[in-house]
């Protein structure tokens, strides 16, 4: 596969996507202002939203990644979920923030927030920058969404096809799969 022979159509622009990040952001401080927080970057795809939601929360937190894999480079959900890198820290009696890039079936964030709870955390807030509700297959509480999306494979910002595209400072729609 060629990156360079795929046609991008833009979905949601940059500065729709850098509005929504400041007001959840914004969301976030009101909630937890005065309380230690540990924000929890869901690896590969969230890495861009949660970098630029974090710089919008105003108050202290510290950093986790935790890395899965549900897609194996293709553009449907596996179905199964794969941790590739798990939190470095306990999280007991903390406040977490889990910043998903996107909910498709449900499933990922499903398994993270199952898995962190497990660890005996203060509380769990679930953040995604894209939610497809059409695509859900297993109930999903999600607490804060950027933007509710159609069925649709999107690229950008973080979202990849076949490891590409994710430095996009926008969402893209891919015209012509190969
Ligand atoms: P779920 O478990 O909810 O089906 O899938 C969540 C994961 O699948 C996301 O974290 C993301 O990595 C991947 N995913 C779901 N939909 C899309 C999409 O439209 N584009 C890309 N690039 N990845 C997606």
């Amino acid at each position: 596969m060629n990156p360079k022979n795929l046609n991008l159509k833009s979905y949601i622009s940059e500065e729709k996507i850098q509005e929504k990040v400041k007001q959840i952001g914004e969301q976030l401080t009101a909630k937890f202002k005065g309380q230690k927080v540990v924000a929890v970057c869901v690896l590969k795809g969230s890495f861009l939203f949660y970098s630029d939601l974090i710089r919008q929360i105003n108050t202290d937190i510290t950093c986790e990644f935790f890395g899965v894999s549900s897609y194996h480079g293709g553009t449907s959900s596996s179905g199964e979920v794969k941790v590739t890198l798990d939190l470095a820290s306990p999280v007991e009696g903390m406040h977490v923030i889990l910043v998903e890039d996107i909910v498709d079936t449900g499933l990922t964030m499903n398994y993270l927030k199952t898995s962190i709870e497990s660890r005996k955390p203060a509380s769990v807030t679930t953040v995604t920058l894209l939610e497809k509700p059409e695509a859900l297959k297993v109930p999903c509480k999600l607490d804060y969404v950027g933007f509710q999306i159609t069925n649709e494979f999107v690229v950008g910002y973080g979202l990849d096809y076949q490891g590409y595209f994710r430095n996009l400072p926008y969402i893209a729609q891919v015209q012509n799969f190969q």
